[in-house]
């Protein structure tokens, strides 16, 4: 097993990991470790190559810095991804070499799920290092995070619709939901527990009817949706989808979902700002996978009730955020940004 560092202005430590027996090749980047260790997801995917995985890794290392941060989690962030075949590569001996590798960090590296990853690999990740968090409760860990997340959505739409409307009040609201899989679906049923009128629109035209049968929602076309008259938008599919094309065409006072990256670019959060429309930032909203895995590293271990009551805080966190956006007249994206720099520079100062 081969592992070499490769220098990255800004972060604490990237590597790389060539292991010529289980045909690993896999980077790690831990962005910032000030609030706690780095914790952040493992990715699998065929990158074209390894400067795209590069990219690929770091960006989101530092995600997680900003999204522990703001979401005060007591964590840092940290990523890392695997370069290949999804279909090809998996071996129990690739990741227990990958194990290995994340054990080289010494524990400032802490994995997790991410996509094209399971709960099975992980577990043999875990035969080599201890540095393993997200696993099911049998084995120790807090379990699925869907539901967790769509509860944490939730929240956040509901301090949204206080600050816009003056009240976490949903009952006269209609809501659209671009994506009902794990978290959407879930969260579409917890809206319209609270009295929300409820549109969605999946790309899975057999899952959209089903659920409009079991639960009485309307539906529209992915294609047309974005010109829906509604109150709020909680896009919950991929991200990516807020852009130069779609905002004129939104007709909703908030956007607010799970969905990650939900901005093209930086700037759209300046655009949506000056179209009056209120954008909750989605690191902000889809905090509370992390937070409830966050507390597996409590004393005692995992318990519901910590995480259930660490979640409820998105609504503190996402007011801290609209206010300083207020305050300082920036866009919402911008000020989580901003609040993520405050509590990593009021920590240093600490230390
Ligand atoms: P999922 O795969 O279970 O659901 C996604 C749904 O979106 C699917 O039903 C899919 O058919 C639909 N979809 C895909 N493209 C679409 C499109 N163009 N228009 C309409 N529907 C479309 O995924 P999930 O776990 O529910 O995650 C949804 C989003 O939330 C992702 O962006 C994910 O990164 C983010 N997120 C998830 C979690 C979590 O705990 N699962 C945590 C944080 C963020």
């Amino acid at each position: 097993m081969n592992i070499t560092d490769i220098p990255v202005e800004g972060y604490e430590r990237v590597a790389r990991c060539i292991d010529e027996a289980s045909g690993l090749h896999a980077l790690i980047a831990v962005h910032d470790t000030t609030l706690g260790p780095a914790l952040g997801g493992m990715r699998l995917w065929n990158y074209a190559s390894e400067e795209e995985a590069l990219t690929d890794v770091t960006r989101l290392a530092r995600g997680m810095t900003y999204k522990s941060a703001v979401a005060d989690t007591g964590l840092g962030g940290g990523k890392c991804v695997i370069i290949g075949d999804p279909d090809k590569v998996k071996s129990p001996e690739l990741f227990r070499a990958m194990g290995r590798f994340i054990d080289n960090f010494g524990g400032t590296y802490i994995t997790a799920e991410d996509m094209n990853i399971g709960i099975a690999d992980l577990l043999h990740v875990k035969e080599t290092t201890e540095h393993v968090a997200g696993l099911d409760r049998e084995h120790g860990g807090s379990g699925n995070p869907s539901p967790y997340t769509a509860y944490g959505c939730v929240v956040g739409i509901e301090t949204a619709a206080a600050y816009r409307y003056g009240s976490k009040d949903l009952s006269q609201k209609h809501i659209l939901l671009q994506g009902v899989g794990a978290v959407g679906g879930e969260m579409a049923r917890l809206l319209k527990e609270r009295g929300a009128r409820i549109t969605i629109c999946d790309i899975k035209d057999d899952r959209v009817a089903q659920l409009c049968a079991e639960h009485g929602y309307e539906s529209v076309d992915e294609a047309s949706h974005l010109s829906l008259d509604c109150d709020i938008y909680a896009p919950c599919a991929r991200g990516a989808g807020v852009n130069d094309e779609t905002i004129p065409q939104l007709k909703c006072d908030i956007i607010a979902g799970c969905a990650n990256n939900i901005l093209l670019e930086p700037r759209h959060g300046d655009v949506l700002r000056e179209k009056g429309i209120l954008y909750a930032p989605d690191y902000v909203v889809n905090a509370a996978g992390i937070i409830n895995v966050s507390v597996e590293r409590h004393p005692g271990g995992y318990n519901e009730e910590v995480a259930m009551e660490k979640i409820n805080r998105i609504d503190d966190n996402l007011t801290e955020v609209f206010k300083l956006a207020d305050d300082e007249g920036i866009a919402t994206n911008r000020a989580a940004n901003r609040l993520a720099e405050i509590r990593i520079e009021a920590a240093k100062q600490l230390q």
